[in-house]
């Protein structure tokens, strides 16, 4: 078979005019109520919080029904983000069935939903400063599931020297540290990220992932609803603003914080709670 690309058919425009559908259409799944969010979140307090340094991750955990933030303090920073059910780790966020279900890039109301079998809302966001940023001219936009973290495997094999601080072994270094073992012991249990402040797209003419100076200011956050028990691990990335470069010591980076809150509860009286998909694992099988 040649390598060369293939003569288009006679109908070829026809069948490139065939009308998209959407895959997973807004409305098939149950909104989060945000009434309740909105109505919990006047009554919270904050109870910890803990600064992530530049080039480095830390681990920290949320019951369910308790708030956190991720906020830019010092200069503009990207975070990348991993969550984990708190009592089994094989149950954690799956960026790529967010991506279907919500969009390539994440605002207030989405969710983050977690691996199958359970497959349920792991988060809500309830708020997000950069709500107002949208799509910009060049089709980016902030808080992607397309990316997956800087890594220094990828480094390598693009010709990088070994660099140590990429997202990848900062949020290994930071579980490992959680569960007192080596990085390597745990760094499967690492997962594609939530890009947090990241503005990100896919190039027009050849359909190639991009990033751009994220516009996060001091003082910008987004926040999560726990909708169940989380361990939560966030790496600031070594790209900084990710304007120019990542995977290296060159660009300028900034701490990030998290912050975690508990509500009022009884504001929280009518929230449906997820639970682990009812689906019944037989998968064609007799039962
Ligand atoms: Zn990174």
């Amino acid at each position: 078979m040649s390598s060369k690309c293939p003569t288009e058919p006679a109908d070829a425009a026809s069948r490139r005019a065939a009308k998209p559908a959407i895959v997973y259409p807004a409305g098939a799944m149950a909104m989060p109520d945000m009434d309740v969010l909105e109505t919990a979140r006047q009554t919270m307090i904050k109870i910890s919080d803990i600064v992530v340094p530049p080039r480095d991750a830390r681990t920290f955990r949320v019951a369910r029904g308790q708030f956190f933030r991720i906020v830019s303090i010092d200069g503009p920073q990207v975070g990348d983000l991993n969550l984990w059910n708190a009592h089994d780790l094989s149950e954690r966020f799956f960026s790529g069935k967010t991506r279907a279900l919500h969009a390539t890039h994440l605002t207030a109301r989405d969710r983050l939903w977690s691996t199958m079998p359970c497959l349920r809302p792991m988060a809500t966001i309830s708020h997000d400063t950069l709500g107002w940023y949208g799509w910009d001219a060049d089709g980016a936009g902030i808080h992607d599931v397309i990316g997956t973290r800087c890594d220094p495997y990828t480094n390598l094999l693009l010709g990088g020297a070994a660099y140590d601080f990429c997202c990848h072994s900062n949020l290994s270094r930071a579980l490992a540290a959680e569960l007192n073992t080596a990085p390597g012991a745990v760094e499967h249990h690492v997962h594609d990220v939530l890009n947090v402040f990241m503005c990100t797209g896919f190039t027009k003419d050849t359909h190639q992932y991009f990033m751009k100076a994220s516009p996060v200011r001091p003082g910008d956050f987004i926040e999560f609803f726990a909708e169940i028990d989380l361990l939560g691990a966030l790496s600031a990335c070594p790209g900084g603003d990710c304007s120019a470069t990542h995977s290296s010591d060159v660009a300028m980076c900034y701490p990030l914080r998290i912050e975690i809150f508990e509500p009022d509860r009884t504001t929280l009286g009518t929230w449906t709670w997820p639970s682990p998909s009812a689906y019944h694992r037989n998968h064609g099988t007799p039962g």
